[in-house]
């Protein structure tokens, strides 16, 4: 009789009674308390003097953290399958992933009808469950866009929308006795789940046989089937029969279950708080030994089996098997119900073969290891913003640090601060504001500490309070070969010097510390202009910002003119200071420069200006296409082949940020981010690359260099231009003494071929 391997796992079988209230929600709490991973309610919705299972189920699920939850097992026919699939994601997505749904196809028909439900044959009840299924999947599909058509003659759906998707792949447990629902566990199921109660010596192992033999015609292996048995006994001190007797009786008992028949998850079914103690204490743990040294004497390994509807979907190169047991749980394939989350970013629609979401430095080490070793490309991804980056890719790996978040404060009276990769800017702001701080960043909150603060960092407090990379005091990054190693000023300075402005080049940053600002409310406001005559208007603002205190940093943004040929300029400016009088002295100059169409002035926080992210899943389509340059000053010719450009309609978004300032108080030789003396970032974003690249090219005159984080262009001269002759060149010796292997080539590759000038 088949051993299929599954890790041991233990739950409780809790009865949903109402009185007290909460008693079957405190046995939920102790069945956590004492180490099971799950816990479990039947569900009779027509029994009044039972709570009803969801709404326990989600209470439980609030006052709970780790354990795992599950009817055992759900009455279909009184649970409306679509909205049944939305329930379980919800309660999944609330929970942190910890949802599992047992399913039955019903009994007590009589109850069932008095409630309103339809009264069906045994056949038809298997039809009916086989047909809520579909349904159920279907609904967290989310990897499948369309509209969902799914079901039966007893449950169907016709154009329903899908989503929400859950936050793990939830099991669908299967409570079966007779052929034809073994049939359809083998089938359609992720387990199956009876009670030991109801079955006959040799039911087991003749289920598992219809179960494994249905499994094998749907090209199904056997193993994706986890085996479930609610069981129920006393202990006592001597042998009184059946699981009636001293732990160690137990434990010989269950043996054979779990090797012979192949049960993988014991659910004790028992509401009294001491015989789930004696069992998690003392049953559990001595069970789980003897079948882990039954096992290795057998030579049969200890793994979770995945599905074929998954593992049909893998993608070649990757050696799936080999992900390291550290970050496996965490790993996204493409046939998971979450890879719609993380196969895009906010710009870019992608496909890769494998995201590992790590949630450590020794996750990444761990990750990089792996993914150094097969072969396909490699991307890292922290916000998942990057508009140059390759956060995401076509059947390559995604390394994902979003998870590591923390925004810590190390020391107030130096204002020292520890950033992880994936908080975002909006997270950092708020926590800074906290204390009457802020840390000059871009102008997006979503964006992510990761890719910006390892290439420049171009924002609202740019002028007075310079680039983020300015700011950076050490970080701990993680190296091609795997070590992990601090640079700082004093530590690897070299490194230090290569990833404030190439980051990406040379590791994965796992922690930045920072040195942040005293920042007090800023003037925030919003001017519209009419700047149909565009190079007048260019030119005046440039000036005008240029002449202006270092305490003004604005931002222009511009289209294509409208049908009636009027064009309008968005000006969005920051003045650091609190005091009115400074503000509308900062703004005065500005507000003269063309005629104003629209204005806002207030007072806002850092914070507040950088609240203005959407928390949705990322969901880019196709590739961005954006081009950049650093400019000196907006020179009347610069301003009137800009006007020209824009005149084409090919460039739908045109932006110039101001720079220079505190920007340009730093030495080119200092970071690699090289081109100090620019006053101004201008950035273009079209849809006909052609078009877009000759239009940009000829611009090229007027530029000293480029951002590489508003680039997209992948031609070689772009590094040339990101990077002066001098720096290009020391960065090509560090990239052979940090990554001879060239392991992080993803995002504008510095090899030895680069273009020097
Ligand atoms: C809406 C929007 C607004 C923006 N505004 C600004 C702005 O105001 N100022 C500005 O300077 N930029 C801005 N950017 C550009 C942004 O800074 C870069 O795209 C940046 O790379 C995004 O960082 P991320 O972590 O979100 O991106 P990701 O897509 O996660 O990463 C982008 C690239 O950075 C590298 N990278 C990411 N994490 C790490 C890490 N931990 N270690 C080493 N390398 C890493 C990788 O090469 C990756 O491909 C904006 C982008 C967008 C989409």
């Amino acid at each position: 009789m088949p051993d299929y391997g599954s890790p041991l796992l233990f739950g409780t079988f809790i009865t949903p009674t109402n009185r007290p209230a909460d008693s079957a929600v405190g046995l939920a709490q102790l069945s956590e308390k004492f180490g099971f991973d799950l816990v479990t309610f039947q569900d009779h919705p027509y029994q009044p003097s039972f709570l009803d299972t969801w709404t326990l189920m989600s209470w439980v699920a609030a006052r709970t953290d780790r354990i795992h939850i599950s009817p055992n097992v759900l009455s279909t026919p009184l649970r409306q399958p679509a909205v049944t699939a939305r329930a379980a994601a919800s309660l999944d997505l609330l929970s942190g992933g910890r949802f599992d749904l047992g399913l039955g196809a019903g009994a007590f028909w009589d109850a069932i009808e008095a409630m309103g439900g339809r009264r069906l044959t045994p056949g038809q009840a298997v039809d009916a469950l086989s047909q809520a299924i579909d349904v159920i999947r279907g609904v967290w599909d989310l990897n499948d866009r369309g509209p969902l058509e799914a079901g039966g003659e007893y449950h169907s759906v016709s154009g329903a929308k899908r989503g929400p998707a859950p936050a793990h792949n939830i099991p669908l447990w299967i409570g079966a006795y007779k052929p034809r629902m073994l049939r359809l566990t083998g089938r359609k199921g992720d387990g199956w789940l009876p009670s030991l109660s109801y079955m006959q010596p040799g039911d087991l192992a003749a289920g598992n046989a219809v179960i494994d033999e249905a499994a094998q015609g749907a090209g199904r292996d056997p193993r994706e089937i986890r085996r479930l048995l609610n069981i129920g006994g006393r202990f006592a001190a001597t042998n009184g029969g059946p699981l009636s007797g001293p732990p160690r009786q137990w434990v010989e008992e269950l043996l054979p279950y779990a090797l012979e028949d192949g049960v993988g998850t014991f659910i004790l079914a028992s509401d009294d708080p001491a015989v789930m103690q004696r069992f998690a204490e003392e049953v559990a743990p001595a069970l789980r030994e003897a079948v882990a040294a039954e096992r290795s004497a057998r030579g049969v390994p200890s793994k979770i089996v995945r599905p074929a509807s998954i593992t049909n979907q893998r993608r070649p190169g990757i050696d799936y098997d080999a992900i390291p047991i550290s970050i496996a749980a965490a790993a996204v394939e493409p046939g998971d119900l979450d890879y719609h989350r993380v196969r895009s970013t906010y710009m870019r629609g992608g496909a890769p073969g494998l995201v590992l979401r790590v949630g450590s430095t020794a996750d990444v080490v761990d990750a990089l290891a792996y993914a150094r070793a097969q072969s396909v490309p490699l991307a890292v991804r922290s916000g998942g913003h990057g508009i140059s980056g390759r956060s995401t890719n076509d059947g390559g790996i995604v390394i994902d640090l979003a998870a590591l978040i923390a925004v810590e404060v190390l020391d107030v009276a130096t204002r020292r601060v520890r950033l992880e990769p994936g908080a975002r800017w909006v997270d950092v702001a708020a926590t800074l504001g906290q204390y009457g701080w802020a840390l000059s960043s871009g102008d997006y909150g979503g964006v992510g500490v990761g890719g910006l603060a390892t290439a420049g960092g171009i924002g609202w407090l740019a002028r007075g309070h310079g680039l983020t990379i300015d700011h950076l005091r050490a970080v701990e990054i993680v190296l091609a070969d795997g070590s992990v190693v601090r640079a700082s000023a004093d530590e690897n300075p070299d490194l230090f010097w290569a990833v404030r402005g190439a980051g990406a080049n040379f590791g994965i940053v796992t922690s930045f510390e920072f040195e942040v600002d005293e920042v007090g409310e800023l003037g925030w406001a919003q001017l519209a202009f009419d700047a149909s005559d565009t190079a007048g208007f260019l030119e005046s603002w440039g000036a005008t910002i240029e002449a202006a205190p270092r305490d003004l940093t604005s931002f222009m943004i511009m289209g294509a003119p409208r049908a009636d040929g009027q064009t309008v300029a968005q000006v969005l400016s920051v003045v650091d200071s609190a005091d009115p009088d400074t503000i509308i002295g900062r703004l005065q100059p500005l507000a003269g420069i063309a005629p104003l169409l629209q204005q806002s002035v207030q007072l806002a926080s850092y914070a507040d200006i950088m609240a203005n992210n959407s928390d949705a899943d990322h969901n880019g389509q196709g590739d961005p296409l954006a081009r950049s340059g650093l400019l000196e000053h907006i020179t009347p010719e610069f301003a009137a082949d800009a006007a020209r450009l824009l005149a084409t309609g090919d460039v739908y978004f045109f932006q110039i940020r101001s720079v220079g300032g505190a920007v340009s108080d730093v030495p080119r030789d200092a970071t690699a981010y090289a081109h100090r003396s620019a006053n101004f970032s201008v950035v273009a974003f079209g849809s006909h690359q052609q078009r877009v690249d000759d239009a940009w090219d000829a611009l090229g005159q007027h530029f000293s260099g480029l951002y590489l984080s508003f680039e997209t262009d992948r031609r070689d001269e772009r590094l040339g231009e990101a990077f002066p002759v001098d720096t290009l060149r020391r960065l090509r010796e560090l990239k052979l003494r940090y990554d001879p292997q060239n392991t992080f080539r993803d995002n504008f590759n510095i090899t030895q071929e680069a273009v020097l000038g």
